[in-house]
C-alpha cells in the first residue's frame, strides 16, 4: 500500500493535476508517495484525488466539449502531430522518467514505450483525416432514399491506465478519443503517474485547448472510481486487471456506458516439433521476461512438443540465466525490478505455490539482491522457469504478471489447443511450426483475440486489439477505436 503523506513538502518533486489547461494541487491537498522501484525509495509526491478533482475536470471537460467536437479534424490532428514531436524531443526524458517509475530498464523505455507514446499520437491524429463512413443506396416498391451514417463523438470519455506500459497505454486511449472529437479526463496509475504528468505539461505547451485533456492523479477507489461513476461520462475506456473491470462494469452497465474493457492475460506459446527452433526458443525467453513479465500479451504459459522438450528447456532455462537482473538505469541490464513491494511479494507467493503445487524450479525463483548501493533494496525477481505442472494447476490458470513462465510438454495438436483454450483468459497465443495448414487450423482454434503464428508482439496499429472471455470486452486499435469513441448516426433522406 501506497501511504498517505500529510508532511510539508520541500524537496522532492509535486505531481500535479492537469484541469482545465493548468497544473493544479489536489483540492484536499494530500498526496501518495511515489516509489522508485528499483530503489524501495520515495522520490516524489503524486496527488491523492477525489471526486471533488474529478468533478472539476468532468466540469471543464464538458465546457470544452462542444468546440472540440466542432474543430476541424486537419486541427485537431495538427496538435495532436505537435504533441507527438514533442514526445520525440522529449524522448530522453520521458524514457528515463519512465524507468524511474516503473523499473523497466531504460533501453526498453527508449525503444518502445516512449517512441509508441509518441506513434499513438501520430496514427491517430493522421487517422482522423483518412477516415470514411457508410453509405446505403434504398429502394422500395415506391419511394428512394439515401441513408448515410454520421460518426460523432461521444461526449467526456474516462481513460483509466495500468502500470505496466504507462505512457504506452495512457496515449492509446486517450489518441483516438481526442482524435474523434471527445474531450478527456483520464487516470493513470498511482504507481507509475510520472510520465502523463510530463505529457500533460506537452499538451499544454502543444497548444491542446483548455479542458480537452484533464489529467486526475489518484488511486483506483477514489479518483477511478469517481470517473467510472460521473453522470457526465457516457463512456469509459479502461485497461488493468480482470477483478478491477469487473468492478467497473457493475457500476457502468445500469448507466449505460459505453464501456472497452482490456483485462489479464495467461497466454500459451505453442511450440510444435517442426518450428523454426532457434527463433522459437530465442522470442519465446523474450515474451516471458520482457518488462519482466509485467506484459498482458506475456506467453507465460509455454507448451513444447515432447520430442524437443527436454532441449527446448535446457536451451530456454540457460538463456534465463543469462539475462542480466540489475538497476533499470544502467544500460547493460536486461531486467529491471518489478513495480512495487507489494508486487513482488505476490509474485513470489505465487512462485512458493508452484512448488508447493509439486513444480520443479529450473531456474530462479528467488528475489535478487542487486549488488549497488543506489539498488540495494529494490524490487528484483530472477527469471523464473517451472515445469512439471499439470496444465489445469493454480499456475498455469491465474495470471501472475511476474517474470515466471511455465513450461508443459504436449503429445498432440488436439490436446494442446485443449489445454490453451482453458483458462479464463483469451487475450493473446503464439504458435511456433513451419507447417502451414497446421497454423491455420489452430489460429482458428484459439480462443483469444490475437495468435501470432511465429512471431510474438508484432504489433501494427491498424489491427483489431482485445480479448475475449474475462481478457476483456470491446477492442482498441485502428478503426476498431474511432468507431468505439463515436456514435454513429443514420440519416435517412429520401427522394423521388
Ligand atoms: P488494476 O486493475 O489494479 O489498475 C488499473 C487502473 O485501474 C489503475 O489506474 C487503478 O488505479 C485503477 N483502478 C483500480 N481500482 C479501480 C476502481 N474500483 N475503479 C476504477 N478504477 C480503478 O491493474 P494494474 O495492476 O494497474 O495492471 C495490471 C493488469 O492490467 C494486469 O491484469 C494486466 O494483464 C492488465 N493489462 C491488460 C492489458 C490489455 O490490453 N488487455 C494491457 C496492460 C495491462
Amino acid at each position: 500500500m501506497i501511504a498517505a503523506s500529510p508532511y510539508t513538502l520541500t524537496v522532492m518533486q509535486r505531481i500535479a493535476h492537469s484541469i482545465n489547461g493548468e497544473l493544479v494541487e489536489p483540492h484536499s491537498g494530500a498526496y501518495l508517495d511515489n516509489v522508485e522501484p528499483a530503489t524501495g525509495q520515495v522520490y516524489s509526491h503524486v496527488p491523492d484525488g477525489d471526486a471533488a478533482d474529478v468533478q472539476a475536470a468532468v466540469d471543464a471537460a464538458s465546457k470544452a466539449f462542444a468546440r472540440w467536437a466542432a474543430t476541424p479534424p486537419q486541427q485537431r490532428s495538427q496538435v495532436m502531430l505537435r504533441i507527438a514531436d514533442l514526445i520525440d524531443r522529449d524522448l530522453e526524458k520521458l524514457a528515463r522518467a519512465e524507468t524511474i517509475d516503473n523499473g523497466k530498464p531504460l533501453n526498453l523505455s527508449r525503444s518502445v514505450d516512449i517512441p509508441r507514446a509518441a506513434s499513438n499520437m501520430r496514427f491517430f491524429a493522421t487517422a482522423i483525416l483518412h477516415g470514411h463512413s457508410e453509405s446505403h443506396a434504398t429502394q422500395l416498391s415506391n419511394m428512394r432514399a439515401l441513408n448515410y451514417t454520421l460518426r460523432q463523438p461521444v461526449g467526456v470519455a474516462g481513460a483509466i491506465s495500468p502500470w505496466n506500459l504507462p505512457l504506452y497505454l495512457f496515449t492509446w486511449k486517450i489518441a483516438p478519443a481526442l482524435a474523434t472529437g471527445n474531450t478527456v479526463v483520464a487516470k493513470p496509475s498511482e504507481l507509475t503517474p510520472m510520465t502523463a504528468y510530463l505529457f500533460s505539461e506537452l499538451c499544454i505547451e502543444a497548444g491542446l485547448p483548455k479542458g480537452v485533456l484533464n489529467v486526475v492523479h489518484g488511486t483506483g477507489p477514489k479518483v477511478g472510481a469517481a470517473i467510472v461513476s460521473h453522470a457526465d461520462i457516457p463512456i469509459i475506456t479502461f485497461t488493468g486487471g480482470t477483478a478491477t473491470g469487473a468492478t467497473i462494469a457493475r457500476e457502468a452497465g445500469p448507466m449505460f456506458k459505453k464501456l472497452a474493457l482490456e483485462l489479464g492475460g495467461k497466454n500459451p506459446n505453442i511450440v510444435f516439433a517442426d518450428c523454426d527452433y532457434d527463433k522459437a526458443v530465442a522470442t519465446s525467453v523474450r515474451a516471458a521476461f520482457a518488462n519482466q513479465g509485467q506484459i498482458c500479451l506475456a506467453g507465460s504459459r509455454v507448451f513444447v512438443e515432447r520430442p524437443i522438450f527436454d532441449e527446448f528447456v535446457n536451451e530456454f532455462a540457460q538463456r534465463a540465466r543469462e539475462l542480466r537482473v540489475g538497476d533499470p538505469l544502467d544500460e547493460a541490464s536486461h531486467q529491471g525490478a518489478v513495480v512495487s513491494h507489494d508486487h513482488m511479494e505476490k509474485v513470489l507467493g505465487c512462485i512458493e505455490q508452484a512448488r508447493d503445487d509439486g513444480g520443479r524450479i529450473v531456474c530462479g525463483g528467488e528475489r535478487v539482491h542487486v549488488e549497488s548501493a543506489r539498488c540495494k533494496d529494490g524490487y528484483f525477481i530472477q527469471p523464473t522457469v517451472i515445469t512439471g505442472l499439470e496444465p489445469n494447476s493454480r499456475t498455469n490458470l491465474q495470471e501472475i504478471f511476474g517474470p515466471v513462465v511455465t513450461i508443459t510438454p504436449f503429445d498432440d495438436e488436439h490436446e494442446v489447443v485443449e489445454w490453451a483454450n482453458a483458462t479464463p483468459y483469451g487475450l493473446s497465443a503464439t504458435v511456433w511450426t513451419e507447417n502451414l495448414n497446421r497454423a491455420h487450423t489452430v489460429a482458428e482454434r484459439l480462443q483469444t483475440g490475437t495468435v501470432w503464428i511465429n512471431c510474438w508482439l508484432l504489433r501494427d496499429l491498424r489491427v483489431p486489439f482485445g480479448g475475449v472471455k474475462q481478457s476483456g470486452v470491446g477492442r482498441e486499435g485502428g478503426e476498431e477505436a474511432m468507431r468505439f469513441f463515436t456514435e454513429p448516426k443514420n440519416v435517412c433522406v429520401a427522394f423521388e
